[in-house]
């Protein structure tokens, strides 16, 4: 098989099907170093067509790196309510203020330094290499790893290990123009070979795909520990007021305000009569027994909510899709 002009071929399809993103408008360098981290961030765990208009807010918001350096953490925190994983949002303003501490308000152009950033780590500081400061390096994400297990047809467990899908990466070759490229193949993988049904019709590639050339587009992946757990959780209720804690307890949204809940066994969850909701986040999926109860007791650090006042305080999304389900019971 031959990998010769893949970049050439990637690029021309880029160069007439890019998507029209807010963070690749023309701006100035240093500007495109703080888009790039803006977005980068943001992208860590959300699709892109969710991050756009979360994006267009937060630069209209906080347009430099200066001025995210310096916000209030409840207008940070306003304008990234609903994107989730808020830790993102507290390491973004870290290394906002590092960035203008240690180096002068630029971000540092190598993967060592980069990644001493609060936040970054390995992937984020190879895409802003390659996207702010057009390095001749291509990132390993899910979209790039996809290409690279069709195209080169990798089906055993040891050939889809994040180290060996790096050491097939040359399969690209390189480009001078490295920003677009690294740009180029994450969005061919997520426009042309997709998970599901990959458009090898319109792919530039095709010649060069064993998948292509079996009829065989499955994917091997490595078993996702999507564990299933089990809650409950109490919805104490006075009027329109509701209890909630900030959450000191689970790993997951530190700090964020919740429902009081505890995790239990399958089997009450299974038998208790109570109204039920799943949930589902990166890496668990939650099943949640909601328990309505007709009083306010008393317990440490709570905050009481009056349902038409939500709006002023910042909720995880996670206790907005209860706010909203209970309504129903
Ligand atoms: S031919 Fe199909 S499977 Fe192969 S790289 Fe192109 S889109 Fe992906």
């Amino acid at each position: 098989m031959n990998g010769k002009n893949i970049s050439k071929k990637i690029l021309y399809w880029y160069d007439n099907n890019k998507r029209v993103l807010p963070w690749r408008k023309k701006v100035s360098k240093k500007q495109r170093e703080y888009f790039t981290l803006v977005s980068e961030f943001m992208l860590q765990q959300t699709q892109v067509k969710t991050v756009i208009p979360y994006f267009i807010n937060f630069i209209k918001k906080i347009p430099s790196l200066k001025g995210l350096s310096k916000v209030k953490n409840q207008t940070l925190m306003r304008s990234w309510e609903g994107l989730g994983y808020y830790s993102r949002a507290k390491n973004l303003k870290k290394t906002a203020i590092k960035i203008l501490k240690e180096y002068n308000g630029r971000l540092p152009s190598n993967v060592e330094d980069l990644k001493k950033l609060p936040g970054i780590g390995d992937y984020t500081s190879r895409a802003i290499m390659a996207i702010a400061f057009n390095k001749k390096i291509i990132p390993l994400d899910g979209n790039v790893e996809r290409i690279l297990k069709r195209v080169l047809y990798l089906r055993k467990e040891e050939e889809i290990s994040k180290e060996y899908l790096n050491s097939k990466i040359h399969f690209f070759d390189l480009s001078n123009r490295a920003s677009d490229y690294a740009q180029a193949i994450m969005e061919f993988g997520a426009l042309v070979c997709k998970p599901n049904n990959p458009l090898c019709i319109k792919c530039p590639i095709s010649l060069n795909c064993i998948s292509f050339e079996k009829n065989d587009f499955t994917i091997k992946t490595k078993n996702k520990f999507n564990k299933i757990k089990y809650f409950e959780a109490q919805i104490y209720q006075n009027n329109d007021k509701y209890l909630l804690v900030r959450n000191d307890k689970f790993n997951f949204l530190k700090n964020m305000p919740i429902f009081p809940m505890n995790e239990v066994e399958k089997k009450k969850y299974k038998y208790s009569n109570s109204k039920k909701i799943n949930i589902k986040l990166s890496n668990m999926d939650m099943k949640i027994i909601l328990n309505k109860i007709y009083r306010l007791p008393n317990i440490k650090n709570k905050i009481l909510l009056d349902r038409t006042k939500t709006k002023s305080i910042i909720l995880p999304s996670f206790t907005k899709k209860i706010f909203s389900s209970i309504s129903k019971i």
